[in-house]
């Protein structure tokens, strides 16, 4: 056998994630490894744990990143919040709301579904119609930001919709943190997951999640043991926040988290608010591009996310050649379309270190080389 070092291609990524990992996070994680009980590791998670506080815009407590990818943290506040029984009603309009179903039920609890249309926002009429037709529900749960179609919901009034109703609100921001305006306190969200890899743009493998004091009480109220042991937040804390006498719990992703804290500082430095200007700038740039191609989007104009672009293929291209060109004669990389979109939509991210005039100039030349 003689197998070399691998040497990964040098891509663009404008996918749905992961986006491009900047070369200052990509050094950041090539620092050495430390025990993950070292007292400079622990002063490092204690300023991530702040610095996400901050994304965030929360003051919550119960705020960490779950050692695992964006799908841990689903099932993180789903397995934690959720005991036997429990009536959860989950808002579809993608692929990410039915894999909340599938999280639900799998904890024993029961889904009432709450359906849209693929590539529209979620109705609040329709949620609101459900809370009242279920008053024994307990937990309302969205996707902010539907990587699958482009749609972003508005968040502040299903959360509020739902505490009229008396339940805690789950909220799926994987792609929104950071791309798009997100206020977890002001809004009131009581649990909320997101990834390391779409707009904070730092390697896959870490799931930043926080939870409100009523969700922390309901955790600490239950009757049941949370059914997955590695996930349950009672035993988690222990190891984030042990107050300096921080427990053995897993072996901590040490460079991985050595990344994170560097996008986090990142985001620091640029300011959350200029963040989101400029996801809405690019976005904004890319779409008269792809219109003056005559490229349209899927998803209505108020509805859009500007950090993922579903658009339509043009009639007569081969969604899967072109997206194979971009990929070896432009080292692009474009998201296909997920579940029922599957081959009539391309997906463009403007994720993160990845939403830059210089790569929408070069999306739009690359696509305009390739269509011909
Ligand atoms: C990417 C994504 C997930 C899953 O995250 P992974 O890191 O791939 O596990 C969940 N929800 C949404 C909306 C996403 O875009």
């Amino acid at each position: 056998m003689s197998i070399s070092s691998f040497h990964p291609p040098q891509r663009t990524l404008m996918g749905p994630g992961p986006s491009d990992v900047s070369d200052r996070v990509l050094q950041a994680m090539a620092r050495p490894t430390v025990g993950h009980l070292d007292p400079s590791f622990i002063g490092m998670m204690d300023e991530t744990k702040q610095l996400l506080q901050y994304v965030f815009q929360t003051k919550n407590e119960l705020t960490f990143a779950v050692s695992a990818p964006g799908s841990a943290g689903m099932e993180c506040c789903f397995a934690n919040l959720i005991e036997p029984g429990d009536k959860v009603i989950v808002c579809q309009n993608g692929v990410f709301g039915g894999r909340m179903k599938e999280n639900v039920e799998r904890c024993g609890g029961v889904a009432v579904m709450v359906q849209d249309d693929w590539g529209k926002a979620v109705d609040a009429s329709k949620l609101e119609d459900a809370l009242k037709a279920n008053p024994d529900a307990c937990i309302v749960a969205f996707v902010h930001a539907e990587t699958s179609t482009g749609a972003q919901s508005d968040a502040k009034t299903l959360v509020n919709l739902g505490h009229q109703y008396d339940c805690l609100v789950i909220v799926d921001a994987v792609t929104s943190l950071v791309g798009t305006p997100l206020l977890v306190d002001e809004w009131g969200i009581d649990a909320i997951y997101s990834g390391s890899q779409k707009c904070l743009s730092s390697s896959p493998g870490l799931s930043p999640v926080s939870f409100s004091q009523r969700a922390a009480d309901k955790i600490k109220a239950r009757t049941t043991k949370v059914q997955s042991w590695f996930l349950d937040l009672n035993l988690v804390m222990g190891y984030w926040s042990g107050d300096g006498k921080r427990a053995y719990h897993h072996t901590a992703p040490v460079n991985c988290l050595y990344g994170l804290h560097e996008a986090l500082v990142i985001v620091q430095e640029e300011g959350l608010e200029n963040a989101w200007a400029r996801h809405h700038a690019n976005h904004l740039l890319l779409r008269n591009g792809l219109e003056a191609m005559g490229i349209n989007f899927i998803v209505a104009e108020q509805d859009r996310l500007p950090q993922l672009n579903a658009v339509t293929i043009p009639e007569g291209v081969n969604d899967a050649d072109v997206r194979s060109r971009l990929l070896t004669e432009h080292d692009l990389e474009i998201g296909a379309g997920l579940g029922a979109l599957a081959g009539n939509v391309w997906r463009i991210g403007l994720m993160g270190h990845a939403s830059s005039q210089k790569n929408v100039d070069f999306c739009l030349h690359s696509l305009r080389a390739v269509l011909g």
